[in-house]
């Protein structure tokens, strides 16, 4: 660890027991990977060393439930080399990609029928998370709180790519379902708890957390890229400033979510966090066709 390394503070989350969730017996998860980006560990999270390496991997993941199927994220699409080119210029000097199959393609490939597909649900509209949506039919609903919404609406930069594709088929959702393990408020999906949406906004207006609860009792967190590393979450640590600068993020607000999900972390440590651009949190999950439950 180097003189970088800031730990953030953070009140112990207080919570008896875990909110209840009824999954449905039929519910399962998948991981589906679509490529990675390799970058410097002291651009991963504050303290990382300049001399290691870092992949960050990008992993959309299928949650089948007998009331829909959703995703979460889209990762690397059809036409990476020309999505790449929306990135900033400083990002793109200090990274390099490798491309693996699109969502559609994976899903496809083993005729699943993709117009089964009931949303994809965005963590946030940043290039990377959306760049999948490409090989999907264009009808397929997009989720989105209304914060990011205005966001993609306000045509920033960082929405470049997302804008860049014709007629996507937005469905806006609210958080009316009230406070979730520290979080002020929420979105119970399919009112059963087994995937609940949290507002977390700072690295855009918009971002979410995804709660999901699994039939056996298994639960994960995805992050997004509320931190892109494990080591955000174990530290805990904000990104370096580099970092932050670069995606022009509000730091006020992404560290106080940092502390409630460092919060959760110590008080059950059962729930898997899966920051969205790491390979070994992303890595508990089976690679689709396969499935945990
Ligand atoms: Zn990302």
């Amino acid at each position: 660890m180097d003189i970088y390394l800031r730990k953030l503070d953070f009140t112990p989350l207080a919570a008896e027991s875990l909110p209840v969730a009824t999954p449905p017996a039929g519910m399962t998860m998948s991981a589906l990977p679509t490529g990675s980006m390799s970058s410097n560990a002291m651009f991963a999270y504050r303290g990382g060393s300049f001399g290691s390496k870092r992949e960050f991997s990008m992993t959309s993941f299928l949650v089948r439930h007998p009331k829909g199927d959703l995703l979460f994220d889209a990762g690397f699409g059809r036409n990476i080399e020309a999505h790449t080119q929306t990135m900033p210029w400083l990002m793109r000097q200090i990274t390099t990609y490798k491309n693996g199959r699109s969502i559609g393609d994976q899903l496809g490939s083993s005729d699943y029928p993709l117009d089964k597909l009931v949303g994809v649900i965005l963590t946030h509209a940043h290039w990377d998370h959306v760049s999948g949506l490409d090989s999907l039919p264009p009808k397929t609903p997009v989720w989105v709180s209304g914060a990011e919404r205005t966001f993609i609406s306000s045509r920033s930069s960082m929405t470049a790519l997302v804008n860049s594709f014709p007629n996507v088929n937005y469905k806006e959702y609210s958080f009316d379902d009230g406070p979730y393990l520290g979080f002020p408020s929420s979105y119970d999906v399919w009112g059963d708890g087994s995937i609940v949406l949290v507002p977390a906004p700072g690295h855009t207006p918009g971002s979410i957390i995804a709660f999901i609860s699994l039939p056996t009792g298994a639960r994960y967190a995805l992050l997004g890229d509320l931190v892109w590393q494990n080591e955000g979450v174990d530290i805990p640590a904000e990104r370096p400033w580099l970092s932050r600068r670069l995606v022009r993020e509000d730091d006020d607000l992404v560290r106080e979510n940092i502390a409630r999900i460092a919060a959760i972390h110590k008080r059950f440590p059962e729930i898997k966090m899966i920051p969205a651009h790491d390979s070994i949190a992303s890595g508990k999950v089976p690679v689709y066709p396969s499935s945990t439950r």
